[in-house]
């Protein structure tokens, strides 16, 4: 009689592999994009590829919550290809005004773009515009939308403002269907008087930057975000959240019985207010880096569990329109590139004992997978989960250069900057996008991750 013995498409073998409550040595195998087994490395199956992760670090696919790739310069696919080259499987990408997600009908054409283009995974945010009628943001979460931003301060142009009065009546047509507001939360009010101030002063300064946006205005803002989030019994993470006070709130309300989700970003756990004052416009961005004090606070937050999850908020300006800030520090758009440097930088906090291993595994895989409701699609070292794996070189040691980027704005703020661990392969639904550093998949091999529950 002969045996057939089982060859699966692919197996990574000698692993760490890195789960939420735990480190253990093996090896995963990957069968038709899922994960079928997950076992001590003797006894996986016979594979067509075979990778020896050589004792590395094996992370589950790794998220990106809050990517602008379609932002110019940059398009879906150079701003794809950057997510793959930094080690990201999966994004979920924010909004913009290029490619709007206003209505359901331009959500699927935002979902038809990056069929055709992206090198990653993607999920796709809807945006809450001022104007749009009822049911417009029911429909895009209908059509598997995995959460929906909105601006509590003016967008800017091309984005028509909602007030608060919209706002609330938003968060209350978002609850009934269970959905997920992410909010940029900053008072308006205070913003504008500032500018006007700042402006009538004759004030191009870097520092100007800091006065424009300080932390009452986010504070304030967060706080009324939540009541609104409570009154109207929607779910909502507050986006690129700078500050241990809007955390703590949204904890607190948490424990009265509200979901309230936090997100932060590298640029507030490794930029401060000195960065500003010496670099502008290089490191401008809202709300803006905040005191050495308060950064390191952000990292306890991180690592204590009350800060849920960290994302980009890759938005790749030009150096030329970033160069405008130079001169007059207020001209400049808010926004720097981070798709290929979040995971680095955060291996590199690990590296340094301000994050453990398993809270990386926890805030940039399960916890967004499973507060964007694709878990366990997605975030997941589990059987029927996808065979998506990012293997790391937590030794390994290189300076942040420019010129290895491949975001078409080309610029990092992080340009020179020593990290330690970096993403040497990754795995997407069993093909491999990442080989030895370099991007070896290709335009439209990512698919479109609808969103799973509620
Ligand atoms: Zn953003």
């Amino acid at each position: 009689m002969k045996v057939e013995t089982l060859t699966v498409d692919l197996v990574v073998k000698n692993g760490r592999l890195v789960y939420p409550r735990g480190v253990v040595d093996g090896g995963i195998a990957i069968d038709g994009g899922v994960i079928v087994t997950v076992a001590k490395t003797p006894n996986l199956p016979d594979a067509d590829v075979v990778i020896d992760a050589g004792g590395k670090t094996v992370l589950p696919g790794v998220l990106d919550g809050h990517p602008h790739t379609s932002s110019p310069p940059e398009d879906p696919s150079t701003g794809t290809m950057a997510a793959a080259h930094g080690g990201i499987t999966t994004i979920l990408d924010m909004p913009g005004i290029q490619v709007g997600v206003f209505s359901p009908d331009q959500f699927e054409k935002k979902r038809e773009l990056y069929e055709s283009t992206s090198y990653v995974d993607f999920a796709l945010h809807g945006a809450c515009a001022s104007g749009y009628p009822e049911g417009t943001l029911t429909g895009m979460w209908e059509l598997g939308a995995t959460g929906v931003k909105f601006f509590i301060s003016s967008a800017g142009p091309g984005w028509p403002q909602t007030f608060d009065g919209e706002v609330l009546e938003r968060f209350r047509e978002l609850a009934s269907v269970d959905g997920l507001a992410l909010i940029h939360a900053e008072n308006d009010q205070i913003l504008r008087d500032n500018l006007k101030r700042l402006r009538d002063a004759g004030r191009r300064d870097y520092a100007a930057h800091l006065e424009w946006r300080p932390p009452i205005a986010e504070i304030e803002s967060g706080r009324r975000v939540i009541y609104y989030l409570k009154e109207a019994g929607a779910r909502g993470l507050i986006v690129h959240t700078s500050l241990p006070e809007t955390v703590w709130n949204a904890r607190r309300a948490s424990l009265e019985g509200a979901t309230i989700h936090i997100e932060t970003c590298p640029q507030y756990l490794y930029l401060t207010e000195e960065d500003v004052k010496r670099r502008g416009p290089w490191v401008k961005f809202a709300p803006p880096a905040r005191s050495r004090e308060t950064v390191a606070e952000m990292w306890r937050l991180l690592q204590g569990g009350w800060i849920d999850t960290v994302a980009s908020d890759h938005a790749p300006y030009s150096r030329e329109a970033k160069e405008a800030g130079l001169e007059d520090m207020l001209a400049a758009p808010n926004g720097i590139p981070g798709l290929e440097t979040i995971l680095p930088l955060m291996l590199t906090g690990v590296n340094e004992g301000r994050l453990s291993i398993e809270r990386l595994a926890a805030v940039m895989s399960e916890n967004p997978a499973r507060i964007y409701g694709i878990y366990p699609r997605k975030g997941a070292l589990l059987p029927g989960s996808d065979g998506d794996i990012v293997i790391v070189d937590m030794k390994k040691r290189k300076r942040i250069r420019n010129d290895e980027l491949l975001t078409a704005c080309g610029w990092s703020p992080y340009e020179g900057l020593e990290v330690t661990g970096a993403p040497v392969h990754t795995v997407i639904r069993g093909d491999i996008v990442l080989e030895e550093g370099e991007v070896v998949g290709r335009e439209g091999l990512g698919t479109f991750i609808r969103r799973l529950s509620p």
